[in-house]
């Protein structure tokens, strides 16, 4: 396949506007302001069928339907680069190596939905990307794709890189939000959607970095073409994060829909030292494991759906036969009891609880009573508040569902059997 999203990322010093511009680069916005109005815009992204590639995949041209519809000013454009789940790497390719194709992204949708301020939440461990995305965005001002009458139109758009602390809850668009306005980042009640109110509690688009990058090729060559790429219901090219025992970890670009299996034996080269492949997470941290009989699944979001499992951001973390499966999925609850934000009960506790049992068993202490108390707990934790608390336990549910009888042996044998030395 063409690359598309990551058309420019081995050119030399992509990064630069000056490579940018060469490569055809803010064309696409020249035409959406001088040759389309706010409507022909959205119109045409909802006809690309584009779905956010933060995780949710909701459709980007109705969320900014919703967001044109609302009348009260200001508006506010933010973009999501808080990428903080274990093993989701790909936005910070666009971030480092095309930002201007992130900042064109972003000046579309503020033009097609009226905001007049943006902002760039990015993730604190990205320091490197600050200093290119800020540059960058100097770079957009002095040639005129930014501040005061954009090329010349009645459209103006400041933009601002704020960097997040470290917290990964505030990933999600509410408690980044809360971030942005200088508050611990909580998760807030939706409804109301950021459309409607977001920052300050003014009509806000939240778009993933990934997402933004698609659409000025959608503006360029037209939704229809876009549509025609992957599959059918949740079309486009994807970014897939692929990392574990592959023998070429990295990030993919592929048709939305690639077969699991072609990603990770032709793509990602097949297991490392050609061993047997144990299980995938298809969808990062907080998606639901996959067995090696499961992974002809294609990977857009309604095929995983399907597959009880989510495409969330596209991480694929693959494990191979000498991994520990009760390791895993005590690493992934680990992560998510950090990064609770407390807020609510099930997800405060049940990451709590999950962490203690799933310890217990990996170190050979644990009942196999323990097994119905995890799964007892996560049913619970799909009450949380928020999805961090929602999905944290899927990694741990579904290995207890799937890899039973490893969650035995450690029981049993009264310890880990994949220890060395034992
Ligand atoms: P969500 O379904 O609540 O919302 C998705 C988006 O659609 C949001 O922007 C929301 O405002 C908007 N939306 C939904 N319904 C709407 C409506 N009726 N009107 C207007 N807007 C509407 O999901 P979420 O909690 O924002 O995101 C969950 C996903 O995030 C998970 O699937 C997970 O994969 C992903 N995630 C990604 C990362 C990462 O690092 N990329 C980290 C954690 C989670
Ligand atoms: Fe906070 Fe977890 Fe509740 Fe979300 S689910 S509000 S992260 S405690």
């Amino acid at each position: 396949m063409e690359r598309l999203l990551l058309r420019n990322v081995d050119k030399e010093n992509s990064h630069t506007i000056e490579v940018y511009i060469k490569g055809g680069g803010y064309q696409a916005l020249k035409k959406a302001l001088k040759e389309m109005s706010p409507e022909d815009i959205i119109e045409e992204v909802k006809e690309s069928g584009l779905r956010g590639r933060g995780g949710a995949g909701f459709p980007t041209g109705l969320k900014w339907e919703f967001a044109a519809a609302d009348v009260k000013e200001p508006k506010f454009f933010v973009c999501n680069a808080d990428e903080g789940e274990p093993c989701t790497f790909k936005d910070r390719v666009i971030i480092e190596k095309d930002p201007h194709a992130l900042i064109e992204g972003m000046l579309i949708g503020a033009y097609a939905t009226g905001c007049r301020y943006g902002y760039i939440y990015l993730r604190g461990e990205y320091p490197i990307g600050r200093k290119i995305l800020e540059r960058a965005i100097a770079e957009a001002y002095e040639k005129g794709f930014l501040g005061e009458n954009i090329l010349g139109t009645e459209f103006s758009f400041d933009l601002y890189v704020h960097s997040g602390a470290g917290a990964y809850i505030c990933g999600e668009e509410t408690a980044l939000i809360d971030s942005l306005e200088g508050r611990r980042g909580e998760p807030r009640i939706k409804p109301p959607f950021p459309v409607n109110a977001g920052y300050l509690w003014q009509p806000t688009v939240v778009n993933n970095v990934e997402t933004l990058a698609n659409i000025p090729l959608i503006i360029e060559r037209g939704g229809k073409w876009y549509s025609q790429i992957g599959s059918p219901d949740c079309p486009g090219p994807k970014l897939y994060a692929v990392s574990g025992k592959v023998k070429r970890p990295g990030v993919y670009e592929l048709p939305m829909g690639t077969p699991l299996r072609e990603i990770i034996y032709e793509h990602a080269g097949g297991i490392v030292g050609d061993r047997k492949l144990k299980a995938v997470f298809p969808g990062g941290a907080s998606s639901c494991v996959l067995t090696p009989e499961e992974i002809d699944v294609p990977m857009d979001f309604p095929s995983l759906a399907k597959a009880g499992t989510m495409l969330g951001s596209g991480a694929v973390m693959v494990l191979d036969e000498t991994d520990c499966i009760v390791k895993a999925a005590l690493r992934l609850i680990e992560f998510f009891r950090h990064e609770s934000c407390g807020k609510c009960v099930p997800c405060r506790e049940g990451t709590d609880w999950l962490v203690r049992i799933v310890r217990r068993i990996e170190e050979g202490q644990g009942t196999e009573d323990d097994l119905d108390v995890i799964l007892s707990v996560s049913e619970t934790m799909e009450n949380s508040f928020c999805g961090l608390g929602m999905a944290a336990h899927n990694p741990v549910a579904s290995t207890v569902k799937k890899f039973r009888e490893e969650f035995l042996k450690h029981i049993k044998l009264g310890r880990c059997p994949f220890r060395s030395g034992q």
